[in-house]
């Protein structure tokens, strides 16, 4: 039976444009009654954080996603976690190299720099098996002595590869673009190439969507399947998302943490449509529409390949949809549990209560808190003595340091305001009046490092890329 998954890097903020690969991936399986699975690609031990991988989690579940076999629910391919699966990996590494397929490299820093040099004087791209080899004596030397390697694919040196893909057709390749990848880091390691493979033929995968930018990694995997006398499952690449200028969705231009959308009051069923209909229409063309029906009329070829626009203006209007359109029961339940849940209300209460006379006076003070998008113009800012565009420049800077901050309370975002300032030779009073600004839009408000605490990372980071504009 078909089988798709996810395969999320926990790296960083669970991406909109995982819950829209994981969505298409769902679908497809379940519509044909396969099974849709969920795998953690965390090789890169650097980047990688159990925290990334059960935000990651929550964040999929949140939006109504659901996966059959996991890391957090099990199942008969486990464990669904690559660092947990090293042993698997070294063994057919191991194979490749007793075959032939693969090789030891000895290669040093330093002379991989300069390969690297020679390469972009010769004009060519990709650096060959036979750039990287080194006298056989030579190599004994480096073994003798202990000296790390990596182990590399063996891949040819021109021709033309030929990937058959769902949606696109034959994507023809040219070898000479493709360099010996590294499958085996010297920390022994498997790099994504090596444990994607093994994972998605022993997991048994049998169709593989992912996002466009991995079709230049095709042919690699192409080699490993034919190498390990494996069937290569099938390969669909779907179009990447895109910022209203065309551009790859990034950040600066459009939040892209599912996050946020959570934490700004978006409907997970609103988001989950919205991403939905990211070059993929019903058969009636109707734009509201719930997972149930996207998996009734799932058609992959009914996928458009033009670069789909992630614009937070029409996702707003569809989620205004989804709201007019639940009764008021229901609204009052998500409401309260969005806004007045118990536990918000106990990590405003401190800070609040110091300025309330009244009840009367809860409800502005922390509006800002409850506000998606806030409502900033130049005039906001007039307040302030410093100039606009230096007032701009100082929360880019404040905005890189936060981008960079991992632990998220008062003192450690205190710190990094207060070391910029410093090394930077500016009053933190300065400092803090452009960004009081940017995150609560008013000027009676908490401090604004509480502010931010209580506001959380996504929707700070967001405000002061808004306010930089
Ligand atoms: P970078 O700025 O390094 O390109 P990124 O925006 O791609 O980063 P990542 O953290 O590398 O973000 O990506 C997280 C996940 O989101 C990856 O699985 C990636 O495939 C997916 N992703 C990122 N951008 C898009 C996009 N525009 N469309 C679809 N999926 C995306
Ligand atoms: N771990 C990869 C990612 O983060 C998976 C790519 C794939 O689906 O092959 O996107």
């Amino acid at each position: 039976s078909v089988r798709t998954r996810i395969a999320p890097s926990p790296t960083g903020d669970p991406h909109v444009g995982t819950a829209y690969i994981a969505l298409f991936n769902q679908c497809f399986a379940q519509a044909q009654g396969g099974q849709f699975i969920l795998r953690i690609e965390d090789t890169d031990r650097q980047r990688s954080t159990p925290e990334s991988e059960k935000v990651i989690l929550d964040s999929l579940r949140w939006l109504g996603l659901d996966w059959q076999e996991g890391p957090d629910v099990g199942g008969p391919h486990g464990p669904y976690r690559q660092s947990e699966r090293g042993d698997i990996y070294r063994a057919y590494c191991d194979e490749l190299v007793e075959r032939g397929h693969a090789f030891h490299c000895y290669r040093t820093a330093q002379e991989l720099e300069q390969l690297r040099e020679a390469l972009r004087e010769s004009g060519r791209i990709a650096l060959k098996p036979g750039d990287l080899a080194l006298p056989l004596e030579e190599v004994e030397k480096r073994r003798a002595g202990g000296m790390p390697f990596v182990v590399r694919l063996q891949v040819p040196e021109s021709g033309t590869c030929v990937i058959e893909d769902l949606l696109r057709g034959p994507i023809e390749i040219d070898w000479a673009q493709v360099d010996a990848q590294i499958l085996l880091k010297s920390d022994g390691m498997p790099t994504y190439h090596l444990a994607n493979v093994v994972d998605d033929h022993l997991m048994e995968i049998t169709h593989v969507l992912r996002g466009e930018e991995w079709i230049s990694s095709a042919p690699k995997h192409k080699l490993l399947y034919e190498y390990l006398g494996w069937e290569m499952p099938v390969l669909c690449h779907l179009p990447l998302l895109r910022n209203p200028d065309k551009t790859k969705l990034s950040k600066r231009k459009n939040p892209t943490s599912i996050l946020y959308y959570q934490r700004a009051g978006f409907m997970p069923e609103a988001l989950l449509n919205y991403l939905a209909r990211m070059g993929w229409s019903m058969p009636d063309e109707r734009e509201k529409f719930a997972l149930e029906d996207m998996l009734e009329h799932f058609d992959i070829q009914r996928v458009s390949l033009g670069g789909p626009v992630f614009d937070v203006e029409k996702l707003s209007w569809l989620n205004g949809l989804w709201i007019r359109e639940l009764g008021d029961e229901l609204l009052a339940d998500r409401l309260t549990d969005w806004l007045f849940n118990r536990e918000n209300l106990l990590k405003v209460l401190p800070f609040a209560r110091e300025r309330m006379e009244t009840f009367g006076d809860f409800a502005p003070l922390v509006s800002f808190l409850a506000s998606g998008k806030l409502d900033l113009t130049e005039e906001s800012f007039t307040g302030n003595r410093l100039a606009l565009d230096e007032q701009k420049r100082l929360l880019q800077f404040a905005l890189w340091r936060l981008e960079a901050l991992r632990a998220w309370d008062r003192d450690s975002i205190f710190q990094a305001v207060k070391g910029l300032a410093a090394s930077m030779g500016i009053k933190l009073k300065d400092f803090n009046a452009p960004l009081f600004v940017a995150i609560s839009g008013t000027t009676t408000s908490f401090s604004v490092m509480d502010a931010m605490v209580l506001l959380g990372p996504e929707l700070s980071r967001a405000r002061l890329r808004q306010a930089i504009g």
